[in-house]
């Protein structure tokens, strides 16, 4: 699809790392599945991928982890 952001790049599939922060808690997830911007570099996530995160971001948190690397597996 056409970039939002610049409307001049195209995007095109690739993985990206996503930092979530909440209080104490930082989660890293590697390997996110997103459509990123060939001109500006802008990440683009699914909301299917966004939602799977943050339950995973949850379940997390009530493991009462501080720092955490995550591999994000569709
Ligand atoms: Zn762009």
């Amino acid at each position: 699809m056409k970039c939002a952001i610049c409307k001049n790049g195209e995007t095109a599939a690739g993985h990206v790392t996503i930092v979530l922060e909440r209080d104490e808690t930082t989660l890293v997830f590697k390997h996110v599945p997103a459509q990123i911007c060939d001109n500006c570099g802008e990440e683009y996530i699914s909301s299917e991928v966004n939602m799977a995160l943050l339950r995973r971001a949850r379940e997390e948190m009530n493991k009462g982890v501080v720092l955490e690397m995550l591999n994000y597996a569709a």
